[in-house]
């Protein structure tokens, strides 16, 4: 086999081979049955983005039937150490973490390989932080929550599973540890938004401005070309998601295709700005590229473009203030999401576009300390009570930050119904409001303890 091995590791029951399956059945990744290996079953061919690799189960290797549990696991974690250039170590959101998991982890940490840890059983994506907080203890870094059989998320898997492999890295023109370190620090940023609202004349203005060094990298999907940009000293990437544009024929492939390159931008991206042409408005093809801003977690501007083209006395702050408002309207649970006014014909609201990008994404990043954090909270609920349920209070014992870009906070309460939405919306609001998170969504994981 020639073809680097990816190698699914897990304790029973996670869910191995129905992921596995489901891998062989996603409509994008090309499959077949590699010749020649006897327990075809277990392995498989699969191209994604271009990239190929050969994928196996080893939960489907047979051990023998008097080897215990443990013995089985560690078989295949030393199988996967000896084969894999990458290692997919499964574990259950619905189970929690189990003590075989850290058995596994244990075994795992000896290796070299990159370890991608993915929480499966995550079957509303929506609940996502709740069921991922409690793994970041495996110290694998951050988790993927994917559900297998929903289908939930197999895509950022598969995109993530390739960036680890000798392929991906023949193609990328940093070397991988300065990549690693210049990556913490890029801002990227994805343009995204309906064909002729102007993204590419927005990145053509920006690329225009004076104070820019620009750079071209290839992106990481074959036909994207992401650009380089320093601006206040600091590195952004511009992902461009226009120019694919230019190959499609049919007019419904146009819309189709930069939806689907909207969303694997804003997979990458830090931050996404969604841009809109300020003429036709909030369109249901927008609404749903917000809805997966938000469920990636990145921050977010909406861009109204083509504001030259108001008529000249529309051109005062109290307008500009109404149609943010009637923007906002729209989507009234996205309270995070910044909207700007641009013209990348006039090349006017430009510099406020990147400075704002720039705040964004440092906010999208910021870690605030369990003290200040639990003060906060402590004043919030002074301010407002929190909730009383048949008699019953809320309490919102501690809380701690668990994760940055995007900001998860665990909070742990007394009992976990009794944390309502609306009162979990007011929390939100009044730590954005304290610690400066405009633009960027917070998520929290609700613990009963
Ligand atoms: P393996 O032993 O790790 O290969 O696990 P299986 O693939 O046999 O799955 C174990 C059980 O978990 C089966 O009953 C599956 O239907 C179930 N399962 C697998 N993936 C998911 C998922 O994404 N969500 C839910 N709710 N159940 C799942
Ligand atoms: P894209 O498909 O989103 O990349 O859109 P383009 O950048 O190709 O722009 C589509 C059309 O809108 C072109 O004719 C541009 O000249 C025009 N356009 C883009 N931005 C502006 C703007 O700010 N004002 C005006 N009046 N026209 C614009």
């Amino acid at each position: 086999m020639n073809k680097p091995v990816v190698a699914i590791v897990g304790r029973p029951n996670v869910g191995k081979s129905t992921l596995f399956n489901r891998m062989s059945s996603t409509r994008q990744a090309i499959v077949h049955p590699t010749p020649g290996v006897t327990r075809d079953r277990n392995y498989i061919e699969v191209s994604w983005s271009g990239i190929e690799f050969v994928l196996i189960d080893t939960g489907g290797i047979e051990v023998n039937s008097h080897d215990s549990l443990l013995q089985g696991i560690r078989y295949q974690a030393e199988m996967a150490i000896k084969e894999a250039a990458v290692i997919v170590f499964l574990c259950d959101g619905q189970d929690g973490v189990a003590t075989q998991d850290i058995e596994v982890s244990r075994m795992l940490h000896k290796t070299f390989q990159p370890i991608i840890l993915v929480v499966n059983k995550v079957d509303n994506i929506l609940r996502e932080p709740e069921f991922i907080s409690e793994f970041y203890r495996l110290g694998m870094g951050n988790p993927i929550a994917i559900s297998s059989i929903h289908g939930l998320n197999i895509n950022t898997l598969l995109d993530e599973i390739i960036s680890h492999l000798p392929q991906y890295k023949e193609i990328s023109p940093i070397d991988e540890d300065t990549k690693d370190e210049r990556k913490k620090n890029q801002i990227a940023v994805a343009i995204v938004g309906k064909p002729n609202v102007g993204k590419s004349s927005l990145i053509n203005t920006i690329l225009g401005e004076e104070r820019m060094l620009v750079d071209n990298v290839p992106g990481t999907t074959r036909d994207t070309i992401d650009t380089l940009i320093t601006w206040n000293d600091k590195e952004m990437i511009l992902i461009d998601t226009a120019g694919i544009r230019k190959k499609a024929k049919i007019e419904e492939d146009v819309e189709k295709s930069s939806v689907l390159r909207a969303l694997a931008a804003v997979k990458r991206s830090t931050v996404s700005v969604l841009t809109i042409d300020c003429n036709e408005g909030l369109t249901e093809q927008d609404q749903k590229i917000l809805s997966k801003i938000e469920e990636r977690g990145c921050g977010c501007i909406i861009a109204i473009n083509k504001w030259d083209t108001r008529p000249l006395d529309e051109e005062t702050e109290t307008l500009r203030e109404a149609y943010a408002n009637f923007i906002r309207e729209q989507i009234p649970y996205l309270v995070f999401v910044q909207v700007i006014f641009t013209s990348a014909l006039k090349n006017q609201g430009i510099t406020r576009l990147l400075n704002l990008i720039e705040s964004t994404a440092q906010k999208h990043r910021k870690l605030i300390s369990t003290g200040k954090l639990n003060r906060a909270i402590e004043k919030a609920c002074e301010e407002i009570q929190p909730p009383t349920i048949k008699g019953k209070q809320l309490k919102i014992r501690y809380a701690t930050q668990v994760k940055a870009g995007p900001p998860i906070f665990s909070l742990f309460v007394n009992q976990q119904t009794l944390f309502t939405p609306a009162y979990s919306k007011y929390l939100m609001k009044k730590l954005r409001e304290e610690f400066g998170f405009e633009g960027v969504p917070i998520k929290f994981a609700v613990k009963q303890k």
